[in-house]
């Protein structure tokens, strides 16, 4: 048997089924169309109480056929069943091309089933298309971001890739769609599975002020902004416009920031309706998560920095200079207002 056919692993979340797992979906269909492939895109779904809701959330999302594994072993993610079980699918089955979300779930999920499967694994995919030859040319980001490279798996099958959510962005609706949907036993899996680790609960972190997904403004800061001290300036700045503080990679390594709060490829992806950058270079790790923004500002003391491209407004200051003088002249037009 040969390989063929596309899927896409969704993701059980608490209230649903993961937005990446439907854009994952919508990229699949179109693969389909562009290789004119003959076999249905399918979404495999891993977890408990899998009800109708989700067969038709996965068809109204564009799967052509659907794979449930429902056990309650698979209420909470865990890295070696969840592998075993879909190594043992994937064997059964063979796919060509198997698609995950690089959720924190999916970033473990899928070099264990790469390595499990002898196969490679792209991550953090920015796009993704067939060439003439029907390989998935997965498109990554490579070399501090400044050059997009295509990765192709040729020798081994199946061939895996993760994106992280909000990257593609697209999701596709189609109405009242019926396909076959399969349960898949796993008593004999489960039988024999060595898992060490058991996961037991999730715990949320308590989140405070504006989510940054959710933000109408977000401030983001770089390297530029060179310290702690000058960086609390800049979340100063964030709370006098009632917006969230994002990142680039640097801020993160410093410890100024917290890892939810990257934007990007490896971190979230926002469509605020203005976003303010300060000494960032406009790397295209980080680009990929912004590029959706309404307005984009960008203070950088390099006027050749390359983020000035993506700008709409385009500002060459230093960024230690401008935020003191931001925050006073804002915090002032607030009290004018007041009086
Ligand atoms: C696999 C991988 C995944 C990655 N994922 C992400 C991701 O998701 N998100 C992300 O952001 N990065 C990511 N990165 C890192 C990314 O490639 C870049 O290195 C990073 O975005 C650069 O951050 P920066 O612009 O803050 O820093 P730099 O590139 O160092 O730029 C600093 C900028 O600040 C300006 N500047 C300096 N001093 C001042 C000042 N006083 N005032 C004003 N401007 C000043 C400089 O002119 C420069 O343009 C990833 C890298 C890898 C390898």
């Amino acid at each position: 048997m040969t390989h063929q056919g596309i899927w896409v692993v969704a993701e059980q979340t608490v209230s649903g089924i993961s937005r990446v797992s439907f854009e994952l979906l919508a990229k699949a269909r179109e693969l389909k169309e562009q290789g004119g492939l003959q076999a249905p895109v399918t979404a495999v779904l891993l977890g408990e109480n899998l009800d109708d809701y989700y067969s038709a959330k996965l068809m109204e999302a564009g799967a052509e056929a659907i794979i449930l594994v429902d056990h309650p072993v698979l209420r909470y993610f865990q890295n070696e069943t969840y592998a075993a079980v879909l190594k043992s699918l994937v064997e059964e089955r063979q796919p060509s091309i198997i698609l995950m979300g690089a959720t924190a779930a999916g970033s473990d999920l899928a070099p264990t089933l790469g390595a499990k499967l002898h196969t490679g694994v792209s991550a953090h995919c920015v796009d993704m298309r067939l060439n003439e030859e029907g390989h998935l040319v997965a498109v990554v980001p490579a070399f501090g971001g400044k050059v997009l490279g295509d990765i192709l798996c040729t020798n081994f099958r199946p061939q895996i890739a993760t994106v992280r959510p909000g990257i593609l962005g697209k999701v596709i609706c189609f109405m009242h769609k019926q396909c076959p949907v399969e349960r898949f036993d796993i008593a004999d899996i489960l039988a024999q599975d060595q898992s060490r680790v058991k996961a037991l609960g999730i715990t949320y972190e308590e989140m405070k002020g504006v989510p940054l997904e959710e933000a109408e403004i977000v401030v983001a800061g770089g390297f530029g902004i060179e310290s702690k001290e000058i960086w609390q300036q800049l979340e100063t700045l964030a709370a006098v416009l009632g917006g969230a503080v994002g990142c680039t990679r640097p801020p993160l390594d410093e410890g100024w920031a917290k890892e939810s709060q990257m934007i990007g490829t490896s971190g979230k992806s926002i469509r605020p309706k203005v976003y303010i950058g300060m000494g960032i270079s406009g790397a295209t790790h980080h680009i990929c998560g912004m590029k959706d923004a309404g307005l984009v500002i960008s203070i950088n003391k390099d006027e050749k920095s390359p983020i000035f491209d993506v700008s709409d407004i385009r500002i060459t200051a230093d960024a230690a200079t401008i935020l003191p003088l931001l925050i006073e002249g804002l915090q002032k037009n607030e009290d004018d207002v007041i009086c």
